[in-house]
């Protein structure tokens, strides 16, 4: 049986030049693609015509397709193709269940490799000017998921993590957003702690709006700001009114 291999790649946040040149040499050659759904459509146009590319992200109104049905996919692709290009927005293994897919091919014995990819949680935030860490305001910072705990398996703990760290970034923040501003003034941060979102990040779409602890919820709001978005909670999150160099729709 002649296996494939599976690369585990990062297609970066949007912006389709912050793809890695190690991304764009393996998908040149991919014989099957599967991808997600913030992955870029010029980046995928990388790959060979001839190249399968499959689908696995949430369809329009419905849910996305089970982790469990990707991993049998990978699996069954490694028997297919010899080059297989699990391609994945920001990077792999930053809430992209890289980790989760990685477990799975080794199970089954299938030969991987894993390209880091610009990940949103950062290039998001600098893309609005906004640099999470500064000597002036901030030398610790946390990544967390604003998923429902229920669904992410490991709950995050928001009042400790008010107090542990001066920057806390937000993926996946947007539907629970006022719980999370709760749980955080709640966890003893200041009401007037600067908060910024940035949605569709990096891409000609993007815009961020820059505002208060207890004012962020009524301006997301206001602007009917949706997911992709980035939170960034802390004093960096002013910055970005001076240094948003990208878009100056921050305000
Ligand atoms: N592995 C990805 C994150 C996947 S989780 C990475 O490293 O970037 C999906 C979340 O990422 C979204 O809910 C959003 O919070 C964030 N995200 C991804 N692309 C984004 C973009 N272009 N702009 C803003 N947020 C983005």
């Amino acid at each position: 049986m002649v296996r494939g291999k599976v690369y585990l790649v990062g297609a970066g946040p949007g912006d389709p030049k912050l793809l890695t040149l190690r991304a764009a040499e393996l998908l040149g050659k991919a014989d099957i693609v599967i991808y997600d759904r913030l992955v870029g459509k010029s980046i995928l146009k990388l790959a060979p015509k001839t190249a399968r590319k499959i689908y696995v992200g949430k369809r329009s109104g419905k849910h996305e397709v089970p982790q469990n049905e990707i991993n049998k996919r990978l699996v069954s692709a490694s028997r297919e193709g010899r080059t297989v290009v699990r391609l994945k927005g920001g990077d792999p293994f930053l809430f992209g269940r890289g980790g989760e897919e990685a477990e799975t091919l080794l199970e089954n014995h299938v030969d991987f490799e894993v390209v880091p990819g610009v990940t949103s949680a950062i290039a998001t935030p600098e893309y609005a000017g906004i640099p999470l860490t500064h000597r002036d305001y901030a030398s610790a910072v946390a990544i967390v998921t604003g998923h429902r705990a229920g669904d992410s398996g490991k709950p995050v703990n928001w009042g400790k993590l008010a107090s542990a760290v001066d920057t806390i970034v937000i993926l996946m923040g947007m539907e629970s957003l006022e719980a999370i501003v709760k749980k955080l003034i709640e966890g003893g941060l200041d009401p007037n702690r600067p908060v910024a979102i940035v949605e569709q990040g990096t891409t000609k779409a993007q815009r961020s709006f820059i505002a208060k602890l207890d004012t962020i919820v009524g301006e997301a709001e206001k602007n009917n700001v949706k997911a992709p978005a980035v939170i960034v909670v802390g004093e960096v999150a002013e910055l970005g009114r001076k240094l948003a160099w990208f878009k100056k729709t921050a305000r």
